[in-house]
């Protein structure tokens, strides 16, 4: 349903008064009407869309509270500089450097026998983990060991802003312009920034070692001791778990043989982007099969190359549109003309049966009969935690959520925690998760590390993630965000100024958990202003710009930020009161989406 603010409505009930009280020192300027000067003619409609909670219907003029994020707190976590790498030549392959070398055999660096921190994979959480680590312990001596031949690196990047760089040699340099045009590398630091493995026992005021292109294959948790897959055994104090993920292939794809799966890509590392970069140069037709967010990222970067290169880009899933198990059903159809706008031929409700080669092409059968002819085949089709460990380490695997089941405090027994994608954890508020998010690898990361040092915190900031349909379109979302819940959405106009490129533009920062750990540092404004003349919008208007929340037992559970963003500070703390609200239109004014 569709529905605009009633005539007579209060601007704000005290409820929300007192929300915004903590948020909002009120003697403050609003500096965010300066920096979203948009003319009025631009701030015109206002919907409210629902699926399942009724709201209120009519007409007026209204005033909107102006929330302003502003001025950075100086004493913010420094989140930011977790993920503000890019300062030295573009790839640090561990091959490429002497010290890092992964170990051929008999050639291979010193390995420490024992280390007081030990972390278990070489992704995002595990290097939090180790910066927050070194922060409350500055003479610790950390070893990250991981399978991964590469430094720590951060992914998002691997499914946007790289498919959009102007540089040929960017498989190589991996260094990318971010939406706000500013250049930087995906490796989160330098490869000066580690400590050679052979020197972590010596250095003096310790440091982080990598041990790159090993895996840990045994721990023996009462011995506190780990096996490498060459044999190497090494004895820890603490150690992390955080060995995320790996991408889920389909049965029918796992039953079609090797010459299916050698068209096939499973895309998360460095070496699936090449991979597939050079495969979108030599081949007529890529089917991307998942309509999640990295299936529809994935399509919108090969779609907005298929207009010049005349490659065929399709996009087929069993739900009714993108990102369909996380938006409501009117967003997502929205959101799927809007990636078959990018040049990609979108097949909704296409439930794969079998694929075969035929001649020189792949043949994917769908359940209803249709048929698919393509060149290669990307299967973005979720992620399986990597919990192998848990058999020998006699740790628990959650059966709803699998991953490593750990506490409020990411702790699995004594000395273990357990950190971002592999983690199923206890959130104090809204129960038992597993989150597969770049936000919530730094949160969680770091809190492990802050554990691992006798901190003792439990999880308590709510990560936030994202995504961007290139540099356009995108959406923040925190708290439990799943489309089978009731949601209702307040939506209006947007400017050319509420698009991802656009917020980091204004924010200066690229990969989104940064702007918003900057954004929670500053202090959030309100102030009044005259509205815009609201109109109740047409049939099949552009959902441009909205707040929608989602709903478990009345209370806001989740919320996403369509196009809107800087603003998760609010939305977290709607979810952290988790009270039940009269009316969401109000809760939605918060959020200012009227008046930039
Ligand atoms: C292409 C792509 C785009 C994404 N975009 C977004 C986005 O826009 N927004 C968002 O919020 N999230 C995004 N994500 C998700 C985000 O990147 C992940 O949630 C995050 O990387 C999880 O971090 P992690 O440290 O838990 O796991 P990972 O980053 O997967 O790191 C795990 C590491 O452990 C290593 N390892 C595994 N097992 C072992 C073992 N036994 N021994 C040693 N090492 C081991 C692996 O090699 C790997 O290096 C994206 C993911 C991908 C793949």
């Amino acid at each position: 349903w569709i529905c605009s603010f009633p005539p007579g409505m209060p601007l704000l009930p005290p409820k929300l008064l007192s929300l915004l009280g903590c948020l909002c020192p009120r003697n403050k300027l609003c500096t965010l009407l300066q920096r979203w000067n948009v003319p009025p003619d631009l701030q015109l409609s206002r919907q409210v869309a629902g699926t399942g909670v009724p709201g209120k219907k009519g007409t007026n003029s209204v005033l909107v509270l102006i929330v302003g994020l502003s001025s950075l707190g100086a004493g913010a976590y420094a989140l930011g500089d977790i993920l503000r790498p890019g300062l030295g030549p573009g790839a640090y392959m561990c091959s490429k450097l002497s010290h890092l070398s992964p170990a051929a055999p008999g050639t291979h660096p010193k390995v420490p026998s024992h280390v007081p921190f030990l972390l278990i994979g070489g992704g995002t959480a595990a290097f939090a983990a180790a910066r927050s680590i070194r922060a409350r312990d500055p003479g610790a001596r950390v070893l990250i060991v991981s399978e991964d031949p590469a430094l720590p690196y951060m992914r998002p990047p691997l499914s946007k802003e790289l498919w959009f760089s102007d540089d040929p040699n960017v498989t190589e340099t991996l260094r990318f312009k971010q939406w706000n045009g500013k250049e930087r590398s995906i490796y989160f630091q330098p490869p000066s920034f580690y400590v050679p493995v052979e020197d972590l026992s010596s250095v003096e005021n310790g440091g982080v070692a990598v041990l790159p292109g090993k895996k840990v294959v045994h721990m023996d948790v009462r011995g506190n001791t780990v096996k490498l897959s060459d044999g190497t055994q090494i004895s820890y104090d603490k150690c992390l778990i955080a060995t995320g993920g790996s991408p889920r292939n389909l049965p029918a794809i796992e039953r079609a043989g090797k010459d299916v799966q050698k068209r096939l890509t499973l895309f998360r590392k460095i070496e699936d982007f090449r991979r597939l970069e050079k495969i979108s140069r030599e081949v007529k037709s890529i089917t991307i099969i998942g309509g999640g967010f990295l299936g529809s990222e994935l399509a919108c970067a090969l779609g907005r190359r298929a207009r010049t290169r005349g490659l065929e880009v399709i996009q087929l899933f069993p739900e009714n549109g993108n990102m369909g198990k996380v938006l409501p059903e009117y967003l997502s159809n929205w959101t799927t003309e809007k990636v078959r706008r990018e040049g990609v031929n979108v097949l909704p409700n296409a439930v794969v049966k079998s694929v075969s080669v035929s001649g020189n092409r792949l043949v994917i059968k769908l359940k209803d009969g249709r048929k698919v002819e393509t060149d290669h085949i990307v299967a973005a089709v979720g992620l399986e935690p990597n919990v192998e460990l848990a058999k020998s380490a006699g740790l628990e695997v959650d059966s709803d959520f699998g991953g490593f089941r750990v506490n409020a405090e990411l702790q699995a027994r004594s000395n273990i925690w357990v950190a971002g994608d592999a983690a199923c954890f206890y959130d104090i508020k809204l129960g038992r998760r597993r989150v597969e998010h770049h936000d919530h690898a730094v949160v969680s990361g770091r809190l492990a590390g802050e554990n691992m040092t006798g901190a003792a915190k439990p999880y308590w900031h709510q990560s936030m993630f994202w995504s961007d349909l290139g540099p356009n379109v995108g959406y923040e979302a925190i708290g439990l965000v799943d489309s089978s819940l009731p949601t209702v959405g307040v939506f209006a106009k947007a400017t050319a100024k509420d698009t991802p490129k656009s917020a980091t533009e204004q924010s200066g920062t690229g990969i989104r958990s940064e702007s918003e750990t900057e954004a929670e540092a500053s202090e959030v404004q309100l102030s009044e202003s005259s509205s815009p003349t609201p109109h109740v919008p047409t049939q099949g208007e552009d959902y441009g710009k909205g707040v929608i929340f989602y709903l478990r037992d009345k209370v806001v559970v989740g919320i996403v930020l369509w196009n809107i963003f800087n603003r998760m500070p609010i939305a977290r703390k709607i979810i952290k009161d988790g009270e039940e609200h009269e009316d969401l239109n109000e809760v939605a004014k918060l959020f200012n989406i009227h008046e930039d």
